[in-house]
């Protein structure tokens, strides 16, 4: 899709939004109060307002390739520190998806420092299929954040999701 393109979906997607609410745009720049931030991949098919049914202002997002956390990377530790102290949210998603580039390309060996974190994962769990290996990955990725300190004196619940693109599906891993 080309940027015209993009340009005329956007006016479009105004005046529908327009039509609906004549005050939404005032509303919206007023200010938000989302009650999720999620953390979650990249990946183009993976949209989280979408198939959380969430309007802008619901949910507070970071993405990476593979939904990783490292306690190193500013990026998502900012977000989580404004989501969590100057927002107040108190639940945060962790969100993988079947079929993940970032952890097939773990799993093949790829030589990207980002990744290691996955290649360490699979080593120690070398008989998992690439399903478990995405599960297994957003779990840990769950433990290290409910470890963190900011998450465990704001009493922030930490949620492990995996998005299924076959289905649509959210697969709750806190209750398999
Ligand atoms: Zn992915």
């Amino acid at each position: 899709m080309n940027k015209e393109e993009i340009l005329r979906r956007n006016q479009k997607w105004i005046e529908t939004k327009l039509n609906r609410d004549g005050s939404y745009f005032d509303k919206l720049s007023e200010g938000q109060s989302p009650s999720f931030v999620y953390l979650g991949c990249s990946d183009s098919r993976v949209s989280p307002e979408l198939f959380m049914g969430q309007e802008p202002g619901e949910v507070f997002v970071h993405r990476n390739i593979a939904n990783l956390f490292h306690e190193s990377d500013p990026s998502v530790m900012t977000v989580l520190q404004y989501a969590i102290t100057a927002l107040n949210i108190k639940d945060l998603v962790v969100c993988g998806h079947y079929g993940c580039g970032g952890v097939q390309l773990a799993m093949d060996g790829a030589d990207f420092p980002w990744l290691q974190k996955i290649k360490d994962l699979h080593k120690n769990n070398s008989d998992a299929d690439f399903k478990t290996m995405v599960e297994l990955n957003v779990v840990q990725q769950c433990e290290e954040l409910e470890e963190l300190d900011l998450v465990k004196e704001n009493d922030v619940k930490v949620h492990p999701w995996v998005f299924d693109l076959a289905s649509g599906k959210i697969v709750d891993l806190s209750e398999s």
